[in-house]
């Protein structure tokens, strides 16, 4: 958690309601289950404005022949000193012959602060 421009802390976390995953407590949406989220009190805050500032995808395809294969989605997330802070196995899996899996990563980023100019 870093201290904000405007004196609150950001990236304070909740766990959403409905899919009981840890988001950012300012986020509006879900990003896990896209559900929208009530916020607790008489007012709800303004939308923090954002950006997308990643986005990769890629499609593994198992060969029409051979044997099953397993897999595993591991998202390890790294900081400015190459220093590991995060890592985690979001999905597994398994592959048969002629079947394909596509994996998409996204990072959605909230700009409570204020964007850079
Ligand atoms: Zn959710």
């Amino acid at each position: 958690m870093l201290p904000g421009r405007f004196g609150g802390a950001v990236g304070r976390t909740r766990v959403c309601p409905h899919c009981k995953a840890t988001i950012l407590e300012s986020a509006p949406i879900c990003p896990q289950c896209r559900h929208h989220l009530r916020f607790v009190g008489s007012a709800a805050p303004p939308v923090p404005e954002g950006f997308s500032a990643l986005r990769v995808a890629g499609t593994v395809q198992h060969p029409e022949r051979g044997g099953d294969w397993e897999y595993s989605v591991v998202l390890a997330i790294r900081n400015e000193r190459g220093e590991e802070i995060s890592r985690q196995v979001v999905g597994v899996g398994a592959l048969r012959a002629a079947e394909s899996r596509t994996f998409t990563l996204s990072v959605e980023v909230l700009t409570p602060g204020g964007k850079a100019k």
